[in-house]
């Protein structure tokens, strides 16, 4: 037993050292670790420093990259304001005012409407369908073919789960009780809701509390129950709603100038996209912690959970196929996107129909 020990034991040693051989100075240039530089970036995001789910996973990313370069890889993220305001974040990046941003691609509808796709499309995927289309469904060739146009590659950086419905200060029961609502919801969950009569505002999250508090608006979505409950919206309104049809599982990106991108060596792109991989994950479940968490606190102090209508969620689902198809006609950038992301999303749908619903419905349901 012992001679055989030192047999494997010489066979290892022999083959590590055949390795290192193939691999010793006689073999070619060699990348040192001594010879990658110290370089340094800053990071606008599109979020208030107080939400640890949002500017969290911006600065775990940060962190992430320091850490795996020996801290000559360093990233500053700056809270919105800071630099740029929040919905500026893509411009700053595209400009090269920053070399890199956190946001939400959907912001950005106004420059190209396909970048909806990259966040969260109404009655579109959940969180893991969305990361399943994004890094296996072709999502993400799609949607960086569509930042390259801006100058910039962009990357998952998060996902906040489906989210809630929004903050109402009175009851919606019918359409008719949408009409001339002043909301703050962006993307095209916001084109929706015009269509629906809403008079729609898109306003950065840390403004929404006092736009709402204030009655500058009278109802206001943001994502969850704890970025919700830490922006103080609850203290606003007090009927808080579910689904949120429009976002049942948005992606956030990091957003990278291309020509830092290309500037940067090999080995510092793959840790970058390596950090952005684990902030995906991170984000995520972090959020349905602390999601659920939150939750319970709102309801104990008061919050009133309201379910959308039947007729509402209908409403929005035969206006959202509308638009979906009127802006298809428009643009051909969305067209492509939508003709793909529509057929990955059937076949999802009929897949996760029989595995994750059944079990759910049953479980949980
Ligand atoms: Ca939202």
């Amino acid at each position: 037993m012992k001679r055989r020990q030192l047999v494997t034991n010489a066979a290892i040693g022999g083959a590590i050292a055949a390795t290192i051989g193939a691999c010793g100075p006689a073999s070619g240039p060699q990348v040192s670790a001594d010879s990658l530089p110290n370089i340094t970036w800053n990071m606008a995001t599109s979020w208030p420093k107080s939400l640890e789910t949002l500017f969290g996973t911006a600065e775990l990313m940060t962190k992430r990259v320091a850490e795996m370069t020996n801290g000559r890889f360093k990233i500053t993220p700056y809270a919105a304001g800071e630099i740029v305001g929040g919905l500026e974040v893509m411009d700053a990046v595209q400009t090269g005012s920053v070399q890199c941003g956190h946001s939400a691609s959907y912001y950005y509808i106004g420059k190209n409407s396909a970048l909806a796709f990259g966040t969260s499309i109404p009655f579109g995927l959940n969180a893991q369908q969305q990361n399943a289309w994004l890094y296996h469904g072709g999502g993400l060739e799609l949607m960086q073919k569509i930042y390259a146009t801006f100058g910039i590659i962009n990357f998952p950086g998060g996902n906040s789960g489906a989210q809630m419905g929004g903050w109402y200060k009175k009851e919606v029961k019918t359409v008719a009780d949408l009409q001339g609502l002043k909301m703050r919801i962006p993307g095209v969950g916001g084109k929706v809701m015009a269509k629906l009569g809403v008079n729609v505002q898109n306003i950065a999250g840390g403004e929404v509390y006092l736009a709402l508090d204030r009655g500058a608006i009278d109802a206001a979505e943001w994502v969850g129950p704890f970025d919700d409950q830490k922006l103080g919206l609850n203290k606003a309104a007090k009927f808080y709603y579910y689904p949120g049809w429009w976002e049942p599982g948005p992606s956030f990106d990091f957003l990278i100038n291309l020509s830092a991108w290309n500037q940067l060596p090999k080995e510092y792109q793959e840790v970058l996209k390596t950090a952005t991989f684990e902030s995906n994950l991170w984000s995520l479940a972090k959020y349905d912690v602390l999601n659920s968490q939150a939750l319970t606190e709102l309801i104990s102090s008061g919050t009133i959970l309201q379910p959308y209508s039947a007729e509402i969620m209908q409403a929005a689902q035969k206006a959202t196929e509308e638009l979906l198809n009127e802006e298809a006609s428009k643009n051909p950038t969305f067209k492509e996107v939508y003709e793909q992301w529509k057929a990955f999303r059937q076949q999802i749908y009929q897949w996760n129909k029989i595995n994750e619903l059944s079990f759910s419905q049953f479980a949980f349901g």
